[in-house]
């Protein structure tokens, strides 16, 4: 039972106006009603004490109508203060305090243990659950279309009444079940067809459910796109909402008005999601809005509260994206505050040291005297940043992003030759043991003339040469070390490791980027990534790092030529390959590997190759390189391929990453609209190494307008970043990251598609008030915000 103050108030005014007379009412008496009223269950908001004075009261009025006037007088007196008291109380409690939000949902009046249970299916247990349970999208009433004037294409919303109904599984299919509605507005009327495919909707039951959801005469909205069909116009698969019928209470929750949808459940009505958010905006005054007054004002941001009553029951399309805005910023707010108070954080706890100390005569000035070419100026500002970080007492951790071939090695030799001839060791770590020994190669290449020394440290590295090797690097007497994951092995130890670099980052899990830090003394740690990915996930994600981006290629390369093809093209493929290696040139021909069906995909490699060295290509060296031969077998093809003692590679896709041969001029890529777009472009890189002009072949077999779309993509951009960022159109985030990087937060409404320009503020903002108050003191309500947040904040980007 709920408690209705008005008519308990009115009642203790009316007795006392009429002399405490026990007044009958039109059922009972004054003294029955109150003793009824509070001797049921409190409500359920008091507290033990207040409880225990309500059923006192209770008994009290049992004996009303014995009591002497004076201690009649009383007792209404004694009433009505504390009722006054303990609705003040309330009240207070329903203003800004935090616990309201934290109530369950019984708590409303309205809401019964029944359709608690509800909506504890979508996960619901709090009012704050269901207050922040945003819609997933809207239906905009007030701005209907009359059906005479629905144009094919258009997408419109009709409101309409229903003239019939009818449901039936197709007599010829009994996978389609279809759901007719017939709907008439003042203009004309329309049919309205729903499909359903699968089994369990040929059951009678579920048919007539769903029947009984429109009875003739209610008031409807649809919504869609209008199309043609044999019954006249039709909206393709509309969103249909029943505004109005016998058993509706909640009418001006939804006439001309933006409605809300959300995201349901089975047996979970839309009008019972609203009934209940509507119930709880009108019961929860205010939430408390922790964001500082001035970051409001200089970004016109919203209250929060009034964002949250918006977002649900909007006014106006203007009111809508005002609130949501403000809703989204909060969300990257609180997520760009999370990770920068972890960076200052790391900053305090790491008092790092001035590793760098810039020297006349340096190995650095050496190294640049020996490269045989001019860095971009790219390359020059990155380095400007990486020597920066290096010469503060900050402790540095930097990540490089440069697209493939944009030369992030000859950056992470400057920075490794910064801190060796200040006296440090330093590590760089690859992913693979192929990656590696390449970086190896080149180092040797490139510190022999300097007569710095350096070793590779991989699995396949043993016996002596390991014992060595570890023992140099304890003693501190080898200052370079190039390895895989085998450098993070617990025989592995540093004499004074002052410098890691990582290469392919998002390769390695936090665990094994930590553990690398850890053999040394608070190195400088420097991350770099051939992978660009698009600002919004760089910000999410490496939040808490430095980024510097190598967003230039060196010059003289010749955008490599890209095409899409069909497996009608073969022919023209295979002479194009033909003639690049008639003149002396490779071609790689990649595979797509799906983890799920390796098998499949691994023999599918192995018949390919199979296939173009018997029948394609007999006069031709083709070598087969996939994911499941051994470390040795892979280096000795890679290693084949690299002298020229192949002609063709044909493999799956562990060319990907850093594979460089000068020589190679033409990728075929099967399969092509198997892969991301960053994905491809990765392959792609593999070419146009050289100077002369490459190809890159997307094979294709499909006809889907997306896939064509997609790869067209890749005919028209050569630019990593923009690639990245179409990818990211086109697939979504946690497809463009991959499984292995699923370290995305969960945002509620923020898009990191088309929400970057609140990103940039939400992320400015936090900048400036970290840099100002960076524990929060100032701020206590969002300092408690953000603790409870990093709590669950996981997927550190470092240590
Ligand atoms: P990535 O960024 O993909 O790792 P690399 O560091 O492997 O690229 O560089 C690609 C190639 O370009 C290498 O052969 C490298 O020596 C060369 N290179 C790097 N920087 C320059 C430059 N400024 N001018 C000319 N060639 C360069
Ligand atoms: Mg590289």
């Amino acid at each position: 039972m709920t408690l209705d103050w008005q008519r308990l108030q009115k009642a203790l005014s009316l007795e006392a106006e009429t002399g405490f007379t026990d007044l009958h009412g039109k059922q009972q008496r004054f003294s029955q009603f109150l003793t009824h009223t509070l001797s049921g269950d409190p409500p359920p908001e008091l507290t033990e004490g207040q409880r225990q004075k309500w059923q006192e009261l209770g008994c009290r009025y049992g004996e009303y109508g014995q009591l002497p006037l004076g201690e009649r007088q009383h007792l209404v007196a004694e009433t009505r203060r504390w009722l006054q008291q303990l609705r003040q109380s309330w009240e207070a409690s329903s203003l800004p305090k935090a616990e309201v939000l934290d109530r369950p949902l019984e708590f409303l009046k309205g809401i019964g243990p029944r359709t608690a249970a509800q909506l504890r299916k979508l996960g619901l247990q709090t009012l704050g659950d269901l207050l922040h349970y945003f819609p997933r999208d809207y239906v905009n009433y007030s701005q209907q279309t009359l059906i005479r004037h629905a144009q094919v294409g258009d997408s419109i919303t009709i409101v309409g009444t229903v003239k019939s109904v009818s449901c039936f599984t197709s007599p010829n299919n009994k996978n389609l079940t279809i759901f007719n509605l017939r709907v008439a507005d003042a203009s004309g009327w329309m049919i309205l067809n729903r499909f359903f495919a699968g089994k369990p909707f040929n059951s009678k039951g579920w048919q007539e459910n769903l029947i009984r959801q429109y009875p003739r005469g209610a008031t409807v909205a649809a919504s869609g796109i209008v199309k043609k069909s044999r019954q006249g116009i039709t909206l393709d698969n509309p969103q249909i909402e029943v505004l109005e019928s016998a058993d509706s209470d909640i009418r001006s929750l939804k006439i001309g008005k933006v409605l809300p949808l959300y995201p349901l459940t089975e047996g979970v009505t839309a009008d019972l999601v609203r009934k209940s958010v509507h119930l709880a905006l009108d019961h929860v005054q205010a939430i408390p809005d922790p964001l500082p007054a001035e970051i409001k004002q200089h970004h016109q941001l919203p209250d929060r509260w009034w964002a949250i009553q918006q977002i649900h029951f909007p006014d106006s399309g203007v009111n809508l994206q005002a609130a949501r805005r403000r809703l989204v910023f909060d969300e990257f707010f609180l997520l760009q505050l999370g990770l920068l108070h972890r960076r200052w954080h790391y900053q305090q706890r790491h008092k790092g040291t001035a590793r760098f100390v810039p020297q006349q005569g340096s190995l650095v000035a050496a190294f640049y005297q020996h490269l045989p070419f001019q860095l971009t100026a790219a390359q020059q500002r990155v380095i400007g940043e990486i020597l920066a970080d290096m010469q503060s007492p900050r402790p540095m951790n930097r990540l490089v992003q440069g697209d493939v071939g944009s030369g992030k090695t000859v950056v992470a030799v400057v920075a490794l030759l910064a801190a060796i001839e200040s006296g440090w060791q330093a590590a760089l770590m690859a992913p693979t043991e192929v990656l590696a020994e390449q970086h190896y190669r080149k180092l040797v290449e490139w510190l022999t003339p300097l007569q710095v020394p350096v070793e590779l440290l991989t699995g396949s590295v043993t016996g002596k040469k390991r014992q060595e090797i570890l023992r140099q690097l304890a003693t501190g007497e080898l200052p370079l070390v190039v390895g895989t994951h085998a450098l993070i092995q617990p025989t592995v130890t540093f004499q004074r490791l002052g410098l890691v670099i990582i290469d392919e980052q998002h390769r390695f899990g936090v665990g094994q980027r930590t553990a690398l830090f850890h053999k040394g003394e608070q190195p400088d740690v420097l991350s770099m990534t051939a992978t660009p990915i698009p600002r919004t996930l760089t910000l999410t994600l490496h939040g808490d790092l430095d980024v510097s981006q190598i967003d230039q290629l060196p010059p003289g390369r010749k955008p490599i030529r890209t095409t899409v093809v069909s497996p009608r093209d073969r022919p023209q493929v295979y002479a194009l390959m033909e003639r690049e290696i008639a003149q002396g040139r490779q071609v790689y021909v990649v595979l797509p590997l799906v983890e799920e069906s390796e098998k499949t995909d691994l023999k599918s490699a192995i018949e390919e190759h199979e296939r173009l060295q018997t029948k394609v290509f007999p006069h031709f060296r083709v070598g087969l390189l996939h994911g499941r031969l051994p470390p040795a077998a892979k280096e000795e093809v890679i290693q084949a391929f690299r002298q020229g003692s192949l002609d063709i590679l044909v493999a799956t896709t562990v060319v990907e990453v850093g594979v460089d041969v000068p020589k190679a001029s033409v990728m075929l890529i099967e399969h092509a609209e198997r892969f991301g777009l960053s994905q491809l472009h990765q392959l792609r890189g593999r070419v146009g190494r050289g100077s002369d002009q490459s190809y890159c072949l997307l094979m294709t077999a499909s006809r889907s307008e997306d896939a064509r779309q997609r790869l067209n993509v890749m005919e028209q951009s050569q630019d990593g970043f923009f690639i990245a960022e179409m990818d990211l159109r086109f697939r979504g985030p946690g497809e463009v990251l991959g499984t292995r990087q699923s370290g995305l937060p969960d945002f509620a409404l923020a898009s990191l598609v088309e929400d970057q320009d609140v990103l940039d503020i939400a992320r400015q903002s936090a900048e400036d008030l970290i840099h100002r108050d960076p524990e929060l003191w100032g701020y206590p309500e969002l300092r408690q915000q953000l603790q409870e947040y990093v709590r669950k904040l996981s997927g550190a980007s470092l240590v």
